[in-house]
């Protein structure tokens, strides 16, 4: 079990960096479109700030290539402000002198937001004179930011291996869910896995079938295997290079005696005339398929209504389109209708789900997308694996 921030003692006065992920999506005019990650990470500066520690936040927005006025987390520190009962000011730098100087006049049970640290190349190279350089102003360094976990970046792998360190409340939350699915999942435990690219989701098919009951493929990847089973996929995306790779998935749960599940069904379209829209159960010709049938619906139905847990991610179509959202929206909606524990993960899926506002049918939202697929695949993470463990 990894340190939390409960278990530091004597914050009082001291100064915690706190790692989060503030990586917000904005408009073309900058503005923040959806502040969920902001709120989410209320709770633990809540507790850092009522333990009278001087919070200095650290936190990447989107993939700036050096300074971007459009990728300021300025924007961001106005809406803390309003979540939190302190002064929250903010520094247009990561390090340096004008950093040092904010961060001495920082008051207990005051915040500080640092600038996008991807504004600096060495974040991402983990460069660790840039890492010592953060470390140096601070007395304790917290993670919370479990989106970007999954890197070895100097503001949360480089720091954590200089300052000693913990973890916050959303970390905690992120690991104590997913440790729950890899190591104690209610049975039947099904694992509902679509999206695109095939090569990004080999190995965690490959964890669902050692922990999983019942795996239910959709999305673009599902052509792969039918293909690879000899059926007809018409003109259906396939992964030529993954065919092997989704073959021993096959093969694999055979030996394992796990049931895969794949699309009998499917809502298609012409190559080249997306215009007419029609079912079919028999893929040929040019015909292109975008989403799962009716039949395929129900027969995933019945899995899910009598699973125990379910852990879901990637949408089952290209959702994207309204013409081939419906076998999402029907797999997502009786997901959140499931009597089981229900978990999703995914920036796609979890875009999904708010988008046909279901989040409340949920019991666990995951806020990573490759970290949570990543954390399932390996049990552990680099930018986790730096933190202190737990004095019992
Ligand atoms: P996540 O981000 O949740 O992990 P992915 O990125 O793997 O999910 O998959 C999402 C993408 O898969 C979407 O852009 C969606 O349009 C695409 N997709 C799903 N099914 C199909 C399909 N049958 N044909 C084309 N694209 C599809
Ligand atoms: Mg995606």
């Amino acid at each position: 079990m990894k340190r939390t921030i409960t278990d530091l003692v004597n914050l009082k006065g001291k100064v915690v960096l706190l790692r989060v992920d503030f990586n917000v999506p904005l408009d073309n005019s900058g503005r923040i479109v959806d502040d969920t990650r902001i709120k989410n990470e209320i709770p633990t500066i809540k507790y850092l700030i009522e333990q009278k520690a001087r919070v200095v936040i650290l936190s990447h927005l989107g993939r700036p290539e050096g300074y971007d006025v459009h990728k300021s987390l300025w924007p961001v520190s106005l809406v803390l402000a309003k979540y939190l009962p302190c002064n929250v000011s903010f520094c247009n730098t990561v390090i340096g002198q004008e950093a040092k100087e904010r961060i001495k006049l920082l008051q207990e049970g005051n915040v500080l937001l640092l600038e996008n640290v991807r504004f600096y190349k060495q974040e991402e190279e983990c460069d660790m004179k840039f890492s010592r350089e953060i470390a140096s102003m601070g007395d304790i360094f917290v993670d919370d930011a479990f989106g970007v976990a999954h890197r070895k970046h100097a503001s949360n792998f480089g720091v954590a291996r200089i300052l000693p360190n913990a973890i916050g409340f959303l970390m905690e939350k992120e690991l104590t869910n997913l440790n729950q699915i890899l190591e104690n999942p209610k049975r039947p435990f099904v694992a509902v896995q679509g999206g695109a690219k095939v090569e990004t989701k080999t190995k965690i098919l490959e964890k669902f079938i050692e922990k999983a009951d019942t795996i239910l493929i959709g999305g673009a990847m599902a052509y792969t295997f039918l293909k690879v089973l000899g059926q007809s996929v018409g003109r259906s995306k396939v992964y030529e290079e993954s065919m092997e790779s989704a073959m021993n998935i096959l093969l694999k749960a055979k030996q394992a005696g796990k049931k895969v599940l794949l699309p009998i069904d499917h809502v298609c379209a012409r190559m080249g005339d997306p215009s007419k829209v029609f079912v079919t159960d028999q893929l040929g010709g040019d015909m292109v398929a975008y989403d799962i049938g009716p039949k395929t619906i129900e027969l995933y139905k019945n899995e899910i209504a009598g699973a125990g847990e379910i852990f879901w991610n990637g949408p089952m179509g290209m959702y994207e389109n309204a013409a081939f959202s419906n076998g999402t929206y029907k797999i997502a909606e009786s997901i959140a209708h499931a009597k089981g524990h229900t978990s999703v993960g995914g920036g796609d899926t979890v875009a999904t789900v708010n988008l046909f506002n279901l989040a409340k049918g949920f019991d666990y939202i995951s806020t990573g997308g490759g970290a949570t697929l990543e954390y399932l695949e390996n049990g552990s993470l680099p930018a986790i694996d730096v933190i202190q463990e737990k004095i019992r």
